[in-house]
């Protein structure tokens, strides 16, 4: 029997207490003062999984150097719609997070995020078309004016003089450059938010505190079944909202829920592992994030790339990620995650989209079968005269890829971006997926505000504390120039990114 029962009721409970429940909380923290705010964590501390530093890549995605947001299209152009979208998104980001700095509840920014160019590098003719095609009609716009593009292997030197040492002169290649980049430490501003958070009045952490189940009261309120790891301690919650931000967790609370809008929902996790370089003078010699192109075959997310990184002021490298395949939905999860997730009303869509994608499981059984010698060849891609001593070989986090009904085919499709799952009442929102991820998490939560405190975010008080805290709320950088002149200069300034 539980230990207690659920006599009072909070407002908001927060599952989960990676990047995205910690900016929903900081966004309505924002928005009311008022709400009562309780966030529920499985692990002994915050931002352990897919937030942790070194479990994602800490890059900021804005779409400067990821060349899977602008396809080629089988004419030959390339589609930069995506690419746009993602920058504008990761603006808002920023703005949220100069907004905090600016009014002291988020500390220094050099404690989360660094300066640091994104750079696209490429081999051979065929990809270097695809490059300069794409750089054509990045730099046009000026959410990009700053990008520079090269096929001279002495001015990419200049950027990245560790991906050009070694090279045969022959080999042709090219690069693009940008300077307005950065990495983002995101584990580090998830604690800073759970600071402000506790510091806020209100608001209240439970960790080693794992969500088990959900069921619904009478009165329409939600009921979390919660376990306490250590002792072993049932409780019984109520709560008005509950948002399920819990990574990987998230797929079967959002199931247990039993909301309509649940079915047909599955997913397919994907690992990954890195090889770090904390060589004081190797990692001195690089200041970028080098993002190459997809090997065929390979999930979007799994680009390799050469990043810089800045985690507690310590500079390392990092290569990566090797994906790989584990039935886990969290690093620090169960084997029976994949198969416990299935169910009568997924069954199907999941059979459905493993089948179509064969090719990537085969793909992801080739990477969990990488020798170290395998490992360093494709170093070596990009870092020629990388020397297999001065890395070693880290996990990166889980990443739990959507399945879902194929409403045009039929059956399952996997996808690889991020979404917000919400019962019709806005009672309660999963957020699944893991790309773009961290970088966008300020624009997702705002989406899901929307859609969950429907009435409430459009009232006169919350409109005016939205455009207050993203100067441009309900605009478009893409179209408006002058206010993303604006809005960047101010990010610039308080965050101290170089433009
Ligand atoms: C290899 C890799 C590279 C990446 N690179 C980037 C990048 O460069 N840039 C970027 O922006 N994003 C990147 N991402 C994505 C980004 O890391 C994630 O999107 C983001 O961290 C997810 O945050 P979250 O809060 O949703 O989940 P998490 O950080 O995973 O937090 C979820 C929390 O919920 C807890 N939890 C789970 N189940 C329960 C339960 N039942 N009860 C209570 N607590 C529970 C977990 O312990 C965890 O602490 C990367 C991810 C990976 C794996």
């Amino acid at each position: 029997m539980p230990s207690s029962s659920p006599e009072s009721i909070i407002d908001v409970a927060l599952v989960g207490a990676g990047i995205h429940s910690a900016t929903l909380g900081m966004l309505l923290r924002e928005l009311d003062p008022r709400l009562s705010i309780r966030a529920f964590e499985r692990l002994e501390d915050v931002a352990l999984e897919s937030s942790d530093a070194m479990n994602n890549a800490g890059t900021g995605h804005a779409a400067n150097c990821e060349l899977n947001y602008t396809p080629g299209k089988a004419d030959g152009s390339v589609d930069p719609s995506k690419a746009f979208s993602i920058n504008e998104q990761f603006e808002t980001s920023l703005q949220f997070w100069t907004h905090l700095v600016s009014e002291g509840r988020l500390p220094s920014p050099a404690s989360f995020m660094a300066p640091c160019p994104h750079m696209s590098f490429v081999r051979g003719g065929e990809d270097l078309a695809f490059l300069k095609a794409r750089h054509g009609l990045l730099a046009a716009h000026h959410f990009f004016s700053g990008m520079e593009y090269s096929e001279d292997a002495g001015r990419i030197a200049g950027w990245a003089p560790l991906i050009m040492a070694g090279r045969e002169g022959s080999e042709r290649v090219a690069a693009t450059w940008i300077g307005r980049g950065s990495d983002v430490d995101f584990g580090s501003l998830t604690r800073a938010f759970f600071t402000t958070l506790k510091d806020s009045g209100n608001f209240s952490l439970e960790t080693g505190m794992e969500v088990r189940d959900l069921s619904r009261g009478s009165d329409g309120s939600w009921r979390l079944h919660t376990h306490r790891r250590a002792s072993g301690e049932r409780q019984e919650l109520r709560a008005r909202f509950v948002f399920l931000g819990a990574g990987g967790g998230a797929l079967p609370l959002l199931l247990a829920s039993r909301i309509p809008e649940a079915a047909g929902y599955g997913g397919f996790p994907v690992s990954g592992q890195w090889l770090v370089c904390s060589e004081p003078a190797i990692v001195a010699r690089h200041e970028a994030k080098v993002y190459g192109k997809a090997a065929l075959g390979a999930p979007p997310m799994s680009v390799p790339h050469l990043d810089t990184r800045v985690i507690g002021g310590k500079k390392s490298l990092l290569f990566g990620p090797y994906a790989g395949f584990s039935t886990r939905f969290l690093k620090e999860g169960s084997y029976w995650d994949l198969p416990g997730s299935i169910r009568p009303n997924n069954m199907f869509v999941m059979a459905s989209a493993g089948l179509r994608n064969l090719g990537l499981t085969g793909y992801l059984i080739g990477q969990v079968l990488q020798s170290p010698a395998d490992r360093l060849k494709a170093l070596r891609e990009y870092m020629p005269g990388a020397r297999a001593e001065d890395w070693t070989l880290a996990t990166a986090g889980q990443r739990v890829q959507i399945i879902k009904k194929d409403a045009e085919r039929g059956g399952g499709k996997l996808e690889f971006g991020t979404e917000v799952v919400s019962s019709g009442d806005g009672s309660i929102a999963a957020l699944l997926g893991a790309s773009p991820g961290a970088s966008t998490a300020v624009p997702a939560m705002i989406k899901l505000i929307e859609k969950c405190f429907g009435l409430r975010a459009k009232s006169p008080g919350w409109q005016a504390r939205l455009h207050a805290i993203i100067p441009s709320y309900g605009q478009s950088l893409a179209r408006d120039r002058e206010l993303h002149t604006r809005v960047r200069s101010r990010s610039n300034e308080v965050l101290g990114l170089r433009d």
